[in-house]
């Protein structure tokens, strides 16, 4: 069936779809680059470069009839001549799956990528497929492309039935009886989805949101997913990677003014430094470690950090210092303060150590010490089963929702619950269960079966 453009927006808005990767970007807005932007490729990101998850996978095994629509209704909207889904070359199985259903006119094709951390980056992704550079602080679109994970792109393509975002495909995996891969209704508990797994397999269990290296350690388990949990790793306190996300930047600190060494590593494997980007996270370092405030780009530079977590958890695992921390509490500062970001070079070419300083998965995982939990079988288990939602109303980029519905309504599958004003960008939640509204906040509504 075809559609026009403003239908495949209205129905991509109407459905609450925002970016499944992990960052949440309301669908709609991607669709719309500004006028006067050129856009001639659409890239599905199925790489999934995140360890343990298995995710993306799972879902273009299962679904990529509706991946590659979904590439499809994107290359019809931003007017894009070539759709290029990425996955990672290794998994023969996944390519095979979505090569038998591209169409026959060539339009969209598969991409083989390496097996290396963060080929999910898109400004990596980019780079690997179309060989263009992202400027500093840029957006695909500043080079001609539309980047989306391959679940957001199925998600489009069942919105174009009527279906809302109610459920979302994930992992959930580490130190639990059974890894397996669920679909859950929006706001289902991790403990919900912990007890789906088994159950966990340690004592002082720590429940991540998303992936080792750029989730968040979640405090409450009766929290519920949102639309962009792309998984969940249970790790027990005191692993490694735990201690990196647990210490604070006040520690940090104080430990980096004993313990930086300057080795270089840190920015030798940073992946935006690799694409030509300065950022220099062992000079930023320098600045904490004497307390300099020049030169101000080692601290501006915090804009330029993807939070991709190599420098925590790859380059310094033996000083055991986190650049990314201090980005990320730098670039808050920043923005406090309303400072923009003034870094807009664009590279003509990457570092010329690109190539070999990308680091592989097998790599990472045994220098994170994952290793014992990548090498278990992951189960496909199907749909996970709830009798109580919390669906946060602000898991997406922009302004929050606010609740459409009051305390004791009842509502049906897919009811909208909460909407951002239209004059703002933002989504629309819809009930992921038939039941009763037994919690209503600002930014919360639970419902009961
Ligand atoms: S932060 Fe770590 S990796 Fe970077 S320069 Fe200092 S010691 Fe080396
Ligand atoms: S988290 Fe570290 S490695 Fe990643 S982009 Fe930022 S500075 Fe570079």
């Amino acid at each position: 069936m075809q559609y026009t453009r403003e239908q495949i927006i209205n129905a991509v808005r109407a459905a609450g779809i925002v970016g499944a990767g992990g960052a949440g970007f309301p669908s709609y807005v991607k669709l719309q680059p500004p006028k006067g932007t050129s856009i001639d490729t659409v890239i599905a990101n199925g790489s999934e470069c995140e360890p343990l998850l298995h995710t993306d996978k799972t879902l273009m095994r299962s679904k990529a009839a509706l991946v590659v629509d979904g590439v499809r209704l994107a290359m019809q909207v931003v007017g894009a001549k070539e759709g290029v889904i990425g996955i990672k070359g290794h998994y023969k199985d996944v390519v095979a799956a979505v090569n038998a259903v591209l169409p026959k006119d060539g339009s969209i094709r598969i991409h083989q990528l390496e097996n290396y951390y963060p080929a999910g980056d898109e400004f990596l992704l980019v780079y690997d497929i179309k060989k263009r550079i992202i400027p500093e602080g840029g957006l695909p679109l500043n080079v001609g492309v539309v980047v989306n994970n391959v679940l957001t792109l199925a998600q489009m393509a069942e919105a174009m039935g009527g279906k809302s975002v109610t459920e979302r495909i994930l992992t959930v995996t580490g130190a639990v009886e059974v890894p397996v891969v669920v679909n859950a209704p929006v706001g289902t508990s991790y403990r919900d989805l912990l007890a789906a797994a088994c159950g966990v397999v340690c004592d002082n269990p720590v429940v991540i949101d998303g992936g080792p290296m750029m989730g968040r350690i979640i405090d409450d388990i009766d929290a519920g997913i949102s639309k962009t949990t792309s998984g969940i790793v249970v790790l027990p306190d005191g692993h490694f990677v735990v201690d990196m996300k647990k210490i604070t930047v006040p520690q940090m600190v104080k430990k980096s003014k004993a313990a930086c060494c300057q080795c270089f590593r840190c920015s030798d494997l940073c992946p935006r430094n690799l694409l030509g980007h300065e950022l220099y996270p062992h000079k930023t370092m320098r600045t904490i470690d004497y307390n300099q405030s020049e030169p101000a780009k080692h601290i501006t530079s915090a804009f330029l950090c993807s939070q991709c977590g190599v420098c925590e958890l790859a380059a310094c695992d033996v000083m055991k210092l986190s650049p990314r921390k201090i980005y990320a509490a730098y670039r808050k500062e920043l923005l406090a303060k309303g400072v923009k970001n003034p870094h807009h070079e664009q590279p003509k070419e990457v570092r010329s150590n690109y190539e070999f300083s990308k680091l592989a998965l097998p790599t990472l995982v045994k220098k994170i010490h994952l290793a014992e939990y990548a090498e278990r079988e992951v189960v496909h288990k199907g749909k996970v089963e709830t009798n109580r939602v919390r669906i946060a109303l602000n898991r997406h980029l922009g302004a929050p929702a606010k609740p459409t519905v009051v305390l004791g309504q009842r509502v049906l599958l897919g009811d909208v619950i909460g909407a951002t004003s239209e004059d703002k960008m933002g989504s629309i939640y819809h009930a992921s269960l038939a039941g009763k509204v037994t919690e209503v906040s600002d930014n919360l509504i639970e419902i009961t079966r």
